[in-house]
């Protein structure tokens, strides 16, 4: 922890070409998930003929805008496979594309603060170690050797019972992480476009033949979606429907300080998330706003609520300044799982519906979408997480290991 040097400017880090008029493969949003994809499809699969078309610039949208927070102590056996499988690949990551992303496994907590809580927490901590997820259930005093200025006094709205605590989870310094992706990306052959918006796609029959851009059309043998909270705006355009729904997402951070706060916490009944940046913000998500909406800004009565409940569980906030709040726009879905995989259009694929926690799946979702779109086949990682399992009723309902929002 502490500062360190700041890398190259970015723009030096990656080409900014003019689209060429056809790609084998166009990927459609330069956040993490389309980066990390255009990455595997280079180097996994040695697909170079790729264009990676961001309508803003690179990671604007959620991409930069997470409370990084990276763990893979989720419930079902489908989510642990993807989610561990991300994490491993987090643990070799800045070796791997040769950038450092500051990825810290300071560990993350997850508090209980009710008796319900508290089963369903030591529930999923069985299920992790049965699916080599390393996870513990912490008592509170664990809790406060952990994390020193929580509060587990029982004369708050909110008493800490205890939590689950995964050591191997952390975080990392996200636009540098999609600054490492694009760099490597880019040094492989992909193009990536910034300022390029997909308006529409051009069709033969059932088959997708490229997209329509502010830039003019561009041909495409193949096309993924990667536009997170966008993503049912593209689907409309190419005719069908995803059962996301798209949300409004705080976060904030404070002033500078002294390391205070050596862990990641996050408590889904206080609806806050916690850890402390390498420079020393404090950097606290919420909970969604309920409404749906593009607007990249939330609520403040949704912020308000959050940080009141936040300073009885963290009395020393009461003194620190908030510095900047901001908000993202997450896909929802209903069963709090991702979509990744074919889509009832031929040559067409999509990543989406991350919600609140596709961060921490960039590297095994673009492994898994690259993996998917080169072979017109899902990867066993991501196969579970089809698009038709809202037909056939195949739901994986992390809802309690999704944690804070939603
Ligand atoms: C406040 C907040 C806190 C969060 N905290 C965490 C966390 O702690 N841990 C965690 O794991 N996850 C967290 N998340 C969720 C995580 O950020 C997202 O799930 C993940 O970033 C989504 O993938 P992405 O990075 O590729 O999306 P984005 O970065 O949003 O990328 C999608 C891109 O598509 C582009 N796009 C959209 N439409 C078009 C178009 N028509 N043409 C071209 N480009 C288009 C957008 O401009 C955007 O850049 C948080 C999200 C928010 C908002």
């Amino acid at each position: 922890m502490g500062q360190r040097e700041l890398p190259e400017h970015p723009s030096f880090l990656w080409h900014n070409p003019d689209p060429k008029p056809s790609y084998d493969v166009v990927i459609v949003g330069g956040g993490g998930h389309g980066l990390a994809t255009a990455y595997y499809l280079a180097k996994n699969h040695g697909i170079t003929n790729v264009a990676v078309l961001e309508r803003g610039w690179l990671a604007g949208g959620n991409m930069a805008r997470n409370t990084t927070i990276i763990r893979s102590n989720y419930l079902w056996d489908e989510s642990a496979a993807i989610y561990e499988h991300s994490l491993k690949l987090w643990e070799g990551l800045e070796e791997d594309l040769g950038y450092d992303i500051f990825f810290s496994q300071r560990g993350v907590l997850n508090l209980a603060h009710t008796l319900q809580d508290v089963r369903d927490s030591v529930r999923r901590v069985e299920a992790n170690r049965l699916n080599g997820v390393d996870a513990e259930w912490v008592t509170p005093e664990q809790v406060k050797e952990l994390c020193p200025i929580i509060n587990i006094g029982q004369d708050i709205r909110y008493p800490v019972m205890g939590g689950t605590y995964q050591p191997r989870a952390g975080i990392a310094k996200h636009d540098w992480v999609a600054w490492a992706y694009a760099r490597r990306a880019s040094e492989l052959g992909v193009d990536l476009i910034q300022n390029c918006e997909v308006t529409g796609f051009t069709m033969d029959g059932d088959r997708v033949t490229g997209v329509r851009t502010n830039r003019g059309d561009i041909k495409a043998g193949r096309v993924a979606l990667a536009a997170a909270g966008h993503t049912s705006t593209l689907t409309e355009m190419a005719g069908f429907r995803v059962p996301i729904q798209s949300h409004p997402l705080q976060a904030l951070v404070s002033e500078l300080h002294e390391i205070i706060h050596p862990t990641v916490v996050m408590s889904n009944h206080v609806h806050v998330y916690v850890s402390q940046a390498h420079k020393g913000e404090l950097v606290m998500g919420a909970g969604v706003d309920t409404y749906n909406g593009y607007g990249q800004r939330g609520s403040f009565h949704v912020i308000e609520h959050q940080m009141s409940a936040a300073v009885e569980l963290f009395p020393a906030f009461a003194r620190a300044h908030l510095l900047r709040t901001w908000g993202g726009i997450v896909d929802v879905t209903l069963d709090a799982s991702p979509i990744v995989g074919l889509t009832p259009v031929e040559g067409m694929y999509i990543d989406c519906g991350w919600g609140t926690g596709g961060f921490k799946a960039v590297p095994g979702a673009g492994f898994a979408l690259a993996h998917t779109i080169a072979h017109d086949e899902p990867h066993d990682l991501n196969r579970p997480f089809a698009l038709d399992r809202f037909v056939t009723g195949a739901l994986i309902d992390e809802h309690g290991a999704a944690a804070v929002a939603h």
